[in-house]
């Protein structure tokens, strides 16, 4: 199910992009989504093989000794699940955060920033070592959320298309993004953190909820999306977009505070 909901919201986001597009008169957005694909479909294979089954065991052995912070409160299940939802959005803006501020994970998740151009498949572009990672680290956060399989189902059904959404390069009107913005991270405010200016690039770090990065004050608004330049100033060589480049970028030696 969740992988014909990723396949249907990057299908009817491509298909918008190429209607109304932000940055128009890309060359090959094919060419571009290509490699993004394939990482794409190399990480949703290496988690499937690697985590689903164990995933799976930890919360049933979780949930059959009460572990976690959910546990202990007697909540009915509609906020019990609405808690879930939030406190593991809350998570995913942790590690996001982490990712940028340890040298050893922005390594790994360099290679997202590393797109030159944004679009919907951008959203699949993960390199499998920050893949591996967050899911190692899921098989601790979701016991101590004490969470269960249906709401961590839910809250990625929800996750996928909203990543996709914020990836995308479609002209959404800014009166329009904004009422979204209210409450989800948009297009416009995810494309900030793709910027290739630092203090840009370390700020809009939420996932689903637009409120973390208020709270935290890691908010920053851009007048003027069309006039970003997306990628890493030092990672500009077209060997860097091919698969074989993505892979690679985790390995070669950039001095940290030169990011
Ligand atoms: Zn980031
Ligand atoms: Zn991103």
């Amino acid at each position: 199910m969740k992988f014909w909901v990723e396949v249907a919201s990057l299908g009817l986001v491509f298909w918008m992009e190429g209607i109304f597009p932000l940055f128009q008169g890309r060359d090959d957005r094919f060419r571009h989504a290509l490699p993004n694909l394939g990482i794409g479909v190399l990480n949703g294979l290496i988690i499937s093989l690697l985590f689903s089954t164990v995933t799976l065991k930890v919360m049933h052995f979780a949930e059959s000794r009460s572990w976690g912070l959910l546990h202990q409160l007697s909540l009915s299940s509609w906020i019990e699940g609405a808690f879930a939802f939030v406190l593991f959005d809350l998570w995913m803006y942790v590690w996001h955060v982490a990712n940028h501020q340890i040298p050893f994970l922005w390594r790994f998740h360099r290679m997202h920033h590393s797109d030159l151009e944004l679009d919907a498949t951008s959203a699949l572009r993960f390199h499998t070592g920050e893949i591996v990672f967050s899911s190692l680290l899921r098989l601790i956060v979701i016991p101590l959320i004490g969470m269960q399989f249906i709401q961590l189902l839910i809250y990625e059904l929800c996750l996928q298309p909203i990543i996709i959404f914020h990836h995308s390069n479609v002209a959404l009107p800014e009166k329009i993004d904004r009422i979204f913005r209210a409450i989800i991270v948009t297009p416009n405010m995810h494309r900030v953190h793709h910027s290739q200016i630092r203090s840009e690039t370390d700020s809009n770090y939420s996932s689903i909820f637009s409120f973390w990065d208020r709270i935290v004050k890691s908010f920053h608004k851009r007048k003027d999306t069309r006039t970003l330049v997306y990628g890493l100033p030092y990672l500009q060589e077209k060997e860097w977009q091919s698969l074989l480049g993505m892979i690679k970028t985790p390995f070669v030696n950039i001095p940290y505070k030169r990011r």
